[in-house]
């Protein structure tokens, strides 16, 4: 399994920076895990075209997890009418959709399924994805991804929430949002001092974060294990 970071900042506009978006590939399936502004020229400089994806997980509907989603759709629209496409994300999915598909203004391919929280663990071609309710201003979810014997979690935006701890128990990589500078505390949003607090309970092996509007650096972190600034175009395998 491998986890590219195709934007790793907010909503703000910085010259550096695409809003958040994530893919996770395997040998069978082609995951976009969240796909704010950005990430579609992201997904291109990889080689991966509209087509190839199988799957998009959205962590919550705020256009920084989103925006690039309506030109995907419209490309996926005229392009893929036979190709299967699954779509998981929080509360309020499938009405979303249904808004998607009123602006896309084209005819919609027959094989899209959507999976709406609450759910169980479902299996997206060799890949086990479940879901936890995250803290944030509108219903939003984190996800965690099994391939082989390994795992990735995700936790979109979010403020300190113990679901968060449970769906990471000892994965892998954990990416984290971190929106907050130092010290700021938001019941929304998490800080460096709360990603580590996170990851050293969690246990997890090796903590990235993502989804930050400033320039981050790794001070007042005591996490034990790895830890990763995310870029755009990082790639982790595992
Ligand atoms: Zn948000
Ligand atoms: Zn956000």
């Amino acid at each position: 399994m491998r986890l590219t970071i195709l934007g790793c900042g907010r909503f703000n506009i910085t010259a550096n920076y695409n809003s958040t978006g994530n893919l996770i590939e395997t040998e069978r399936v082609n995951i976009l895990v969240d796909f704010g502004r950005g990430c579609l020229y992201s997904l291109t400089k990889l080689g991966k075209q509209v087509g190839d994806i199988d799957a998009i997980c959205i962590s919550h509907l705020h256009p920084d997890h989103i925006a690039d989603l309506l030109t995907f759709f419209q490309i996926f629209f005229n392009t893929c009418a036979d190709k299967p496409l699954i779509i998981v994300g929080p509360v309020g999915i499938q009405q979303w959709f249904k808004t998607m598909v009123d602006l896309v203004l084209e005819p919609v391919p027959t094989k899209i399924t959507i999976y709406e929280q609450p759910l169980t663990a479902i299996e997206i071609g060799d890949v086990t994805v479940t879901t936890a309710v995250m803290k944030h201003n509108v219903p939003a979810t984190a996800f965690r991804f099994e391939q082989a014997g390994h795992s990735v979690v995700y936790s979109g935006d979010t403020g300190m929430n113990e679901n968060i701890v449970s769906l990471a128990r000892q994965t892998d990589v954990l990416l984290l949002e971190c929106s907050n500078q130092p010290g700021q505390i938001s019941a929304q949003h998490l800080n460096p001092e709360q990603c580590s607090d996170i990851a050293t309970q969690a246990k997890v092996k090796q903590l990235v974060l993502t989804h930050y509007g400033y320039d981050l650096t790794k001070t007042n972190m005591p996490f034990n294990g790895t830890l990763v600034i995310a870029k755009e175009l990082m790639t982790i395998d595992l």
